[in-house]
């Protein structure tokens, strides 16, 4: 009876819940095609469904320092960033979960976290 996988749980209603940080070892990241970001992939804590958020870099052509520069509060760095430790995370797992609002810019359980190093 032992399961050595956790299953997306569709079933678990959606709830926004602040997980606070969490282990890293089930994410990985890495750049987009176009180089314009970072995908960070792994498993919601919550639901256990696969979930992948872009951080992009910055937003070329338009004179701004970048989404990610904006939210760290510092000027642009001449390399890229570690968004696995700085940013928070939401589940994305695209499943509407039960009782989910019509209108989360997150398709998922509405878990958020942070990733812990
Ligand atoms: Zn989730
Ligand atoms: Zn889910």
């Amino acid at each position: 009876m032992t399961t050595h996988r956790r299953r997306h749980d569709h079933a678990k209603p959606y709830a926004e819940q602040d997980l606070g940080e969490v282990d890293a070892t089930p994410f990985a990241q890495r750049p987009t095609p176009d180089g314009t970001g970072v995908v960070v992939a792994g498993t919601c804590p919550r639901c256990h469904g696969r979930t992948e958020t872009l951080f992009p870099w910055g937003m070329p052509g338009t004179g701004s320092k970048g989404v990610l520069n904006l939210i760290l509060g510092r000027d642009p760095a001449p390399g890229p960033e570690d968004p696995l430790s700085h940013e928070v995370h939401f589940c994305e797992c695209g499943h509407p979960h039960p009782q989910c609002p019509p209108d989360t810019s997150y398709r998922g359980c509405g878990a958020s976290w942070r990733i812990r190093r």
